[in-house]
Parts: structure tokens; sequence; C-alpha cells
């Protein structure tokens, strides 16, 4: 008998650094913009396959972010790396441990794993109600197995901070990204679409500026590159996706990349 898999998909919930746009208290065009494309919750995303769900980081809007895209149930969560905009909202997976009464697997990478038994050090004991964490370390190289597909882990340089990149198949997604070591642009090339972060026109010494994701994205020769993970400093997405490559657009909450 032939088992069929259903289609990968990849949903943006979340294309914003870490303070989210708009920014609290920031009268600037974007953080006023009224344009739905401009309103950004934290970075996340989601791994789909019929009714089968994989969420790519829990950070501060991760709870909004289920109940927006209605997600039902969870096969578990991939950590890219600590930092709290990726991490803080990890206490909110109760509800799926509760439902679907089972410790929900987490892959991180074993620094990371640390860091999550420090900072959510209550939810390794028998205090009632906790979440219930599985932590499952994966390294570079490593493939995660999700509903008949295959995730493969590759490596991104955040600062000096080596973290976790995605790649499926015909898709990609690379976080709070400042360098792709060699074999990771090797993993990455000719992708269907590449999800890539560019925080912004001047980068830092750990997030990509646009034009540096940009020659990213041609290096990998992406059928389609999508950009993420902005500060309220790149402007609105109607003045910038014009300014944009062919192929090439910002990336926005709610946005479904087919593999
Ligand atoms: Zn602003
Ligand atoms: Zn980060
Ligand atoms: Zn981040």
């Amino acid at each position: 008998m032939q088992t069929t898999t259903a289609p990968l998909t990849l949903e943006l919930l979340g294309t914003a650094t870490s303070q989210g746009v708009p920014v609290i208290a920031c009268d600037c065009p974007v953080c006023r913009s009224t344009d739905p494309r401009d309103k950004r919750l934290r970075a996340s995303a989601l791994l789909s396959a019929g009714n089968k769900n994989m969420v790519v980081d829990t950070g501060p809007d991760f709870r909004q972010q289920m109940l927006r895209a209605r997600v039902g149930s969870i096969e578990g969560v991939i950590i890219t790396h600590e930092h709290n905009d990726h991490t803080a909202g990890l206490d909110d997976i109760r509800p799926f441990c509760f439902k679907q009464e089972m410790d929900i697997p987490v892959y991180c990478l074993p620094r990371v794993a640390a860091d999550l038994r420090e900072r959510f050090a209550y939810a390794f004991t028998d205090y009632p109600g906790v979440p219930r964490l599985d932590i499952r370390e994966v390294n570079f190289g490593d493939t995660i197995s999700f509903a008949g597909h295959e995730i493969e882990v590759v490596e991104v340089t955040h600062g000096t901070l080596p973290i976790i990149g995605l790649c499926t198949r015909d898709l990609a997604y690379l976080t709070d990204v400042k360098f792709l070591p060699a074999r990771t642009q090797v993993q990455c090339r000719n992708k269907e679409a590449v999800v890539i972060s560019s925080l912004n026109h001047g980068g830092t010494h750990s997030h990509l500026s646009l034009d540096e994701a940009l020659a990213y994205l041609s290096e990998l020769k992406a059928k389609r590159g999508v950009l993420t993970h902005f500060s309220h400093t790149m402007g609105r997405a109607a003045d910038i996706n014009p300014t944009l490559p062919r192929g090439v657009e910002m990336g926005f909450d709610g946005l479904v990349l087919p593999e």
C-alpha cells in the first residue's frame, strides 16, 4: 500500500525583530502605518502538512500566533536559538500539552536546551499545570522527521552565535542571520523559496542589512526570496517592495509558501 504524504507549507507567523512592529510608543511612519503588512509580530513560522503542524520559535507573541493561525495541535516546536524574541512564549504550549495529553517535543541545540532548562526551570518540576517539554537535542546536519518530510538542521551564524536554520526539499528558513557558512550555502542553494532575515538598511553585528540579505539571496539562486525579521527602520512594505529585485519581497505575517 502506498502512503501519501501531504504537501508541506511554511507560513510566516511573525516577521518582526525583537520589539515587534509597531514599536511601543513610536510615532514613526512605519509604526503609524495602517497597512496590515506593516503590523508584525515577533519572528516565527509554522510548517504544516495536512493537519500536522510544527512551530518554529515561540516568541512573546506565540499565543496570539497560535490563535490567529487556528492551530489545533502541534507535533513539536523547533527553537532556532535562545534569544528572548524566539523563546519567551514557550510557556503557552501548555494548552497543547493538556489537549494532546503529552509532553511536547522541543528540538534545539544542546546549548539552547541548557538555556531553556534554566529559563523555564519550573517546567522541569512536578508542579501541576506546568508546560511539559520533551527536549530533543539536535545538531547541525541532523534531520527532523515531520509528517513524512525531512527537515534539515543547517548552521547559521548570528553575530558570534551558531544557530539553527531549516531546509526542506524546496524551502529554506533562515532567521537572525549575519553569516551563512559555505556548507549552509550549498544546502540552501536552488530552492523554490528562501526566507532570510534582513533587519534594516544598516544591519548590526548580529543581523544582515537589506543589501547583505539580497547578496545572499542571489548567491543562493532562490527562485523566490522572502525577507523577514524587520526593524521598523526597514520602512513600509508599500515603499520597500517596489525597490527590491525581481523575485524578492518583504514577508508579512500570514504569508504562506508552498513547497
Ligand atoms: Zn517606529
Ligand atoms: Zn537572535
Ligand atoms: Zn530574533
